[in-house]
């Protein structure tokens, strides 16, 4: 799934977020778009979908500090819970698309995301059937449409500047390979 996706569903969670604490609101945002994000970071460096990808820490850890952000909540803990958070459910979501391979349309790879704690990768589902697909776009749409309508200002406009370039992406996706290669 594209970035622009990842982010959405947490901001899905910033949403819910605003709603019952808007106090938490812009720290619940930037948690999320940090959150999304980040995972991917391992494209640039280290293995895809490994070194950065922790489905079950990232989820486990974003569940605990949220125990403490329940008891004592800050701008810090609800922000450190979302960014958890969203990265796992970033980290767990990748299982349901295609590859870590750089034409995933073709599925040669069967590496989806890896499961630390087993030391095993899991295998892509195709739900999502290559990150910059229509439906993937749909999704990021659908997903960030909450956002969109409830923030305003600077945290509006990344939400349709994500969109746009979710947009961007899902035109040119099957020529990003040979401009890799260039
Ligand atoms: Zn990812």
């Amino acid at each position: 799934m594209m970035v622009t996706t990842h982010v959405a569903a947490g901001l899905l969670l910033a949403v819910s977020v605003a709603t019952f604490a808007p106090d938490f609101a812009i720290p619940a945002a930037i948690g999320a778009i940090i959150g999304g994000i980040l995972p991917d970071i391992d494209f640039f460096i280290g293995a895809h979908r490994r070194t950065l990808h922790f489905p079950v820490y990232y989820t486990v850890a974003g569940g605990s500090v949220g125990l403490i952000t329940i008891m004592t909540p800050s701008s810090l803990t609800v922000g450190i819970t979302v960014g958890l958070l969203t990265a796992g459910i970033h980290s767990l979501s990748d299982w349901f698309g295609a590859g870590e391979e750089l034409r995933p349309w073709e599925r040669t790879s069967q590496r989806a995301v890896y499961i630390h704690p087993r030391q095993q990768w899991l295998r892509p589902q195709y739900v999502i059937r290559y990150d910059g697909a229509p439906e993937d776009l749909a999704l990021t749409f659908a997903l960030a449409v909450p956002a969109a309508l409830t923030f305003d200002g600077w945290l509006r406009a990344i939400v349709i500047i994500g969109i746009v370039i979710a947009g961007g992406y899902t035109i040119t996706r099957k020529y990003i390979p040979r401009w890799l290669e260039l």
